[in-house]
């Protein structure tokens, strides 16, 4: 099965394409999960699928003589296996993250060797957020320690340049690659202009499109468009957006995203009774977000659904 690329598909398509990224589910559950997650939405033809990467945890284990000893282990393992199934299960393009966390240069080449193997064309490939506990992340002894570094490497593959030079014959690989954008800033970058300009050097070094945070606020989206192609940067943006579904995310999401929300989607959440009713309100608020997007001319809408999909099914019945 010829995958299409994100980028051939965004050049052929005269409306904006429908995406969703879903997490493997946690260890124990089986495809039936996945099943779950995907069928609510295949009726609004899913261009591409994506599928997060979670890197490994620390836990400690307190033992009987009260001493802790340190376990790792990965909750959500399953990217690669969980892309190829969907892809030949479903047929619809998949485009697995890769991250350089956790991974040496050898590991990333070795899981991209598979992923072509599975005739996979797309990739998300972002530097990976630090391990749950930690503030900064640690790359492997011999590992990319930032996207720009791992955008490089699968750009070598593409041009046939494996990390051992004397291999002969070799095959390049075709990998459309999608990097991550922030329109409100990575949390760790100093300033916006900062943040920009690592944007763009993951362009220079090969990145063929970007999907940005999550963003409540289109202006925001509007300006870092406006910012990227001032810069230069002329690749397809695609908006990322998550729709509200709990209270409590009026304080984890801005912890976690380094995201505003705006007063009138802060108000319509205080007047609501319980999570179900913060769902709802979510909901409308993307719907809205999403038409004004679509107006504005965005190459796709891309929803991050943390593993649930009855709310973006409301969505995407609203917009498409
Ligand atoms: C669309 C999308 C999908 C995501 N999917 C996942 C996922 O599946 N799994 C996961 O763990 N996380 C995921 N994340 C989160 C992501 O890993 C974190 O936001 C992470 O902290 C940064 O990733 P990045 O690729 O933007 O990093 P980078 O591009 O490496 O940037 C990280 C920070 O370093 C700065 N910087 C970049 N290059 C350099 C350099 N060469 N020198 C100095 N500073 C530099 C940047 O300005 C920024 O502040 C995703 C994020 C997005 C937007």
């Amino acid at each position: 099965m010829n995958e299409m690329k994100v980028t051939e598909h965004i050049a052929r398509s005269d409306k904006a394409l429908f995406s969703f990224e879903l997490l493997p589910p946690l260890k124990g559950q089986d495809f039936s999960a996945i099943q779950n997650t995907i069928d609510p939405l295949i009726e609004f033809n899913p261009a591409f699928i994506n599928i997060t990467y979670h890197q490994q945890e620390v836990v400690y284990d307190t033992l009987a003589n009260g001493l802790m000893k340190k376990r790792i282990v990965r909750k959500r393992p399953g990217t690669v296996g969980i892309s190829a199934a969907i892809k030949y299960r479903y047929g619809i393009p998949v485009v697995p993250h890769i991250i350089c966390g956790g991974f040496t240069r050898e590991e990333t080449e070795n899981a991209l060797i598979d992923l072509n193997f599975l005739g996979i064309k797309n990739l998300l490939v972002v530097r990976g957020d630090p391990p749950v506990g930690m503030k900064t992340l640690v790359p492997e002894p011999e590992g990319n320690a930032h996207a720009v570094d791992l955008v490089k490497q699968i750009e070598q593959l593409n041009q046939g340049h494996y990390l051992e030079k004397e291999i002969k014959n070799y095959r390049s690989t075709d990998f459309c690659i999608g990097v991550g954008g922030y329109p409100e800033k990575h949390s760790e970058s100093p300033n916006l202009e900062s943040d920009l300009h690592f944007l763009k050097r993951k362009v220079e070094a090969g990145a063929d499109y970007i999907v940005t945070q999550m963003f409540f606020d289109n202006q925001k989206y509007f300006d870092f468009v406006k910012n990227c192609r001032a810069k230069g940067i002329d690749v397809p943006i695609i908006p990322g957006l998550k729709p509200i579904t709990t209270q409590n995310q009026m304080i984890s999401l801005p912890q976690t995203f380094h995201v505003d929300l705006p007063e009138a989607l802060v108000k319509e959440i205080l007047k609501c009774k319980d999570n179900h009713d913060v769902r709802e309100v979510g909901v409308e608020w993307a719907i809205q977000q999403s038409k004004e997007l679509l107006k504005f001319g965005v190459p796709g809408l891309h929803f991050y659904t943390m593993g649930k999909t009855d709310n973006i099914r409301k969505i995407a019945k609203g917009i498409l």
